[in-house]
Parts: structure tokens; sequence; C-alpha cells
């Protein structure tokens, strides 16, 4: 990146600030091969009921097998793909192929109730989202409840009055709608009373420092608490420990997610875990 430094002035480019550019750069030109290619895929992570030890949902996770780079993890690119729009053509993709796995796993008797897509501003600002949503379900003849869609507060900043419209239609349509990371992003409470949200996820930082950090602890049972009296299912993300399940089912959180249960898996180990799962579901 070149730093101005008003008229007259040199710009000076570091050398390492080049190096990242060119990177980017590169990576983006991969990106944009990468859905034809083949290199995109869905992993699968399973969400489970507290009280019952039910199968509650699984969440669908991009992955990107780049040839020489290896496995690329989302964070370096889904930003990247947001920036250069290919986020919508993506996330088109990520719609289709979750809604078709979701009718595989129907047709063979395992679907969970709902199998969650993550959504992201861009998706929900410039593309058609309401749309690439309905052809999917059509094209896969899945129901519009098994879907659900995790979006972050953030998502709804960039075009409030179009992505509050997009999101209600969705929630008519019969869409379920989940806020990811919730806690974490900027926005006022006012929005979770407009939008109609079915579930909250409390971000995986407080459930991470929630044993031993009173004040993390003390913003879990907020959100259990505050969505529990709107009549919303709430989901804990990134539970590691049987100790924080059971915290967390103490306090009266109903589902959780996380290394715990199982890694996010790669459609085939998913699908053996949902017909494994509906034979033994595991006691916490
Ligand atoms: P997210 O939606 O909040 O997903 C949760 C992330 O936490 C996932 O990382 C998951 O693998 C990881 N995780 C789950 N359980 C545990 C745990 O117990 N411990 C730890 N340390 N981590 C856990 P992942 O797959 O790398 O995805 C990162 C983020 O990338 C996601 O956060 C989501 O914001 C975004 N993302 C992933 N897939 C998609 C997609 O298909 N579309 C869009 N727009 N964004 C996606
Ligand atoms: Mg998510
Ligand atoms: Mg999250
Ligand atoms: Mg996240």
């Amino acid at each position: 990146q070149a730093k101005g430094k008003g008229p007259g002035q040199l710009c000076y480019h570091s050398p390492e600030m080049s190096g990242r550019a060119r990177e980017r750069l590169a990576l983006e030109a991969d990106l944009r091969g990468a859905l034809a290619k083949g290199e995109l895929s869905l992993h699968y992570q399973p969400q489970v009921a507290l009280d019952s030890g039910a199968l509650a949902g699984m969440e669908a996770l991009l992955r990107w097998t780049h040839p020489t780079r290896g496995s690329v993890p989302p964070n370096a690119f889904i930003p990247l793909a947001e920036e250069c729009g290919l986020i919508v053509e993506m996330g088109d993709w990520i719609l289709e192929t979750v809604c078709r796995q979701i009718r595989q796993w129907s047709e063979a008797g395992i679907a969970p109730r709902h199998t969650a897509v993550n959504i992201s501003a861009v998706q929900l600002s410039r593309g058609n989202l309401f749309d690439s949503v309905r052809r999917a379900l059509d094209v896969s003849g899945v129901a519009p409840g098994q879907l659900e869609l995790e979006i972050t507060e953030s998502c709804v900043m960039l075009e409030r009055e179009l992505s509050f419209k997009t999101l209600a239609d969705l929630h008519a349509l019969g869409v379920r709608l989940s806020i990811d990371d919730f806690g974490t992003g900027y926005s006022s409470l006012s929005y979770l009373q407009q939008l109609a949200v079915h579930k909250l996820k409390i971000d995986m930082s407080f459930v991470r420092g929630m044993m031993d950090n009173s004040g993390n602890a003390a913003i879990v049972r907020a959100v259990i608490a505050l969505g529990k009296s709107m009549g919303l299912e709430i989901i804990a993300e990134g539970v590691e420990q049987p100790e924080q399940a059971r915290y967390l089912r103490a306090q009266g959180c109903d589902v959780i997610q996380g290394y715990l249960l199982s890694k996010p898996m790669p459609a085939v180990a998913a699908g053996e875990y949902l017909g494994r799962y509906a034979q033994q579901p595991p006691i916490f």
C-alpha cells in the first residue's frame, strides 16, 4: 500500500507490504478459478441439544483446497471474496450445494432438523439473496424450514433497509434465521426486535473465557436470559470441554456446537455421523 505524503513527496512502499499485496493478488486470481476447478467444498459440524442429547442441526462451513497451498482457512479467503464480489457467485453455489446435501440426507432418513449456512453481508446487500435461496430450495425440493441462514450483527449494517426487507421476506418464506457471533458486532439491541430471528449463537470467545472469567460468564448468562425472554433458541459455539457443556446446560442454554462433539467433517463423514447418531446419541 502506498502512503501519500502530500504533493511532491515520494510514495514509500515497504518490501513487506508490497509482498503482502502481491500475495493477495495471487490468492484472488486463484480464488476466481477455485469454484470452476472444484476446489471448494463444504464441511459440516453437528449441533446437539443439551437436555435430550438429540441432534439439533448441522452447520455448513466452506473449505478451499488450494492446489499448492493446501487447505486455506475461510477467514483468509472469504474477506477477499467479499471485496472482489466473488462471494455472490460462491454464495449461490454454497446454497445449492447445501440444499442438495439436505435432500440427500432426507432421502436417507438421516437429515438433521436444520442445516445452517453462513451468509455474508455482501450477499445480503448486493446479491439477490431471496431469489438465490428460493432457487436452491426449489431445485432441491428442500422445505424452507430445513434451511437456516446465519447472519452476523454487522451483516445488516451495509444496506440496512434492503437487508432488513430481504430477511423479512426470507422469514416469511419459512427459512430459519440465526445471529452468529452474537455479542461481538456493532449494533444496538433494537434490531433484535425488528428482525424476526429464531436463534442466537453465543460467540465462542465468551464460551472460551466463561469458566475462569466472571465477565465472560456474566455475558453468557445475560445472552441466555435475553434470548430466552424473547423466545429464541440459544446455541453456544466453540464448546470444547465437558465442564463448559455442563455449565451451559445449568444456565439454560439449549444447544451446543464445538470440538467436544466433533470438528467440522467432510460431507461423507458427516453423513456417517448422522447415521450413527440416529442410533446412539452421546450423553453429557
Ligand atoms: P463461524 O460461522 O462463526 O464458524 C465457527 C468457526 O469456529 C468455524 O471455523 C469452526 O470450524 C470453528 N469451530 C467450531 N467449533 C470449534 C471449537 O470447539 N473450537 C475452535 N477453536 N473452533 C471451533 P471456520 O470453518 O474456519 O470458519 C470461520 C468463519 O468463516 C466462520 O465463522 C464464518 O464466519 C466464515 N465462513 C465459513 N464458511 C462460510 C461460508 O460458507 N460462507 C460465508 N459467508 N462465511 C463462511
Ligand atoms: Mg456460523
Ligand atoms: Mg460464529
Ligand atoms: Mg465468525
